[in-house]
């Protein structure tokens, strides 16, 4: 599908997938901008993506009126305290993957190949990025 500027309707680029995701992504790559208002604005769109901050900043004023900016407010501000919280929460979960890592390389040593050790509970996580590692390394040998 073809993506314009949500506001000047210039247009932006090409996109293989009808996907808003990969949209979105892709945009933010090319350095245009990605927004979802329909989220805590309730707009008719619930993502959009502008050329630049000139176009984002008409949209919104043309589109989300003060009040409804005013009453997101608070909700914006739950979202932006769970994000942090999310962070101040990684360390631990670090722990937890050094944890798993160490496990693999303990049962590799015992004799045991990787594959199957992939396989034990609480593996999931390294499994999905050990896969994940290879695709990539497949791809790049094409
Ligand atoms: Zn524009």
């Amino acid at each position: 599908m073809k993506i314009h500027c949500d506001c000047c309707g210039k247009f932006l680029f090409n996109l293989k997938t009808d996907s808003m995701g990969a949209a979105g992504a892709e945009a933010q790559r090319l350095g245009f901008i990605y927004k979802m208002p329909g989220v805590f604005y309730h707009t008719d769109k619930l993502s959009v993506i502008f050329c630049g901050k000139e176009c984002c900043k008409r949209w919104f004023k043309e589109n989300v009126s003060q009040e409804t900016s005013e009453a997101a407010k608070p909700q914006l501000e739950a979202m932006r305290k769970r994000m942090k919280k999310a962070a101040d929460e990684f360390p631990k979960h670090l722990d937890n993957f050094l944890g798993v890592i160490k496990h693999a390389k303990q049962e590799i040593r015992n004799g045991r190949k990787m594959a199957d050790v992939l396989n034990d509970p609480g593996m999931e996580t390294l499994k999905k990025v050990v896969q994940e590692t290879l695709k990539e390394k497949q791809k790049k040998n094409v």
